[in-house]
């Protein structure tokens, strides 16, 4: 015999932790809703300052810092807790995915390394000069510079981190998906053509766009490999997220950045609204389809 009791007893379903890029040790669960990452100060002072910003509807939620087993956390929100079995993208955005300041830093002492060489062989044995094939190494500068031509971040202001679907399956290897028909199918493949998921990933986009363009925040800061969250599920709910403020930096006084001019270095620039433009004028298009 079934009882009914008369109290609407709410709990949270569990769902598998999604994480489609970093290393595996840097999250964990959190209470409730709520995740921990790995402690970064750079990130503490953008969570902080976002949640005072217009951005604040688009970024996670975020609880200060908590520690654990002797570790620092930041403890933000988890943007899939309210999903049943998501569909998720991680879109890293921004024509260049290096700090101005990492670039002068590998450039100090550019030792020859084998392990950037040999990383660089396993995408492109084609790609070493003659003289790297000799030495068999190459410098991280010169490692930092190539990897952002062979993905879309370089041609398109952004590019595919990764993606997990509702179906299961997985890839997050799309570091050589560079080409905008090659993209744009990627993408399609993501919303199983839904175009009403489209639509609604336009929408949100188009909202942040508008909300970017007027976020003393995001006017202020250099903005290096962020990604964009993208999440759906079955129900038809759709939405995205800017997520990873790790490499979210102030600029020096009074400077601020267009996020749209070509990064000439010493500039800043990252290319962001660049890669928004595209993103949202290739989701219509298939949106439209
Ligand atoms: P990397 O710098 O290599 O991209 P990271 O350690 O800085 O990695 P993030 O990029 O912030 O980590 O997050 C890694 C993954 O974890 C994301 O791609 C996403 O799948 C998941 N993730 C991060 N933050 C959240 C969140 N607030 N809610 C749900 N999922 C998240
Ligand atoms: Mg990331
Ligand atoms: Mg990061």
């Amino acid at each position: 015999v079934l009882k009914y009791s008369p109290f609407v007893v709410s709990f949270r379903k569990h769902y598998p932790w999604v994480q489609l890029s970093g290393h595996a040790g840097n999250f964990q669960a959190g209470a409730n809703g709520r995740i921990l990452k790995r402690f970064c100060q750079c990130e503490q002072r953008s969570l902080e300052q976002l949640m005072g910003d217009p951005l604040r509807p688009f970024v996670p939620t975020y609880y200060g810092t908590v520690q654990q087993a002797g570790q620092a956390f930041n403890q933000m929100e988890d943007l899939l807790a309210d999903f049943e079995g998501p569909s998720i993208m991680d879109c890293k955005m921004g024509s260049r995915t290096y700090l101005e300041e990492e670039l002068v830093k590998a450039r100090e002492r550019p030792r020859p390394r084998k392990d950037m060489y040999e990383k660089m062989v396993a995408v492109d044995p084609g790609a070493p000069t003659p003289e790297e094939h000799a030495q068999g190494a190459i410098t991280k500068p010169r490692y930092m510079q190539w990897r952002e031509t062979m993905s879309s971040t370089s041609t398109l202001g952004f590019r595919i981190e990764g993606i997990k679907k509702a179906d299961g399956t997985c890839n997050t290897n799309f570091k050589k998906t560079q080409a905008l028909e090659q993209v744009t199918k990627v993408l399609e493949d993501f919303v199983d053509g839904d175009h009403g998921i489209l639509r609604k990933y336009v929408m949100r986009l188009e909202e942040l766009r508008d909300t970017l363009e007027n976020s003393p925040f995001f006017e202020t800061h250099e903005v290096v490999g962020s990604s964009l969250l993208f999440v759906h599920d079955h129900t038809g709910l759709a939405k995205v997220w800017m997520i990873d403020f790790g490499k979210t930096v102030a600029l020096p006084d009074h400077q601020t950045l267009s996020h749209r001019l070509p990064w000439a270095e010493g500039n800043r620039e990252d290319g962001y609204l660049w890669g928004l433009d595209n993103l949202i004028c290739i989701l219509q298009g298939l949106a439209q389809s």
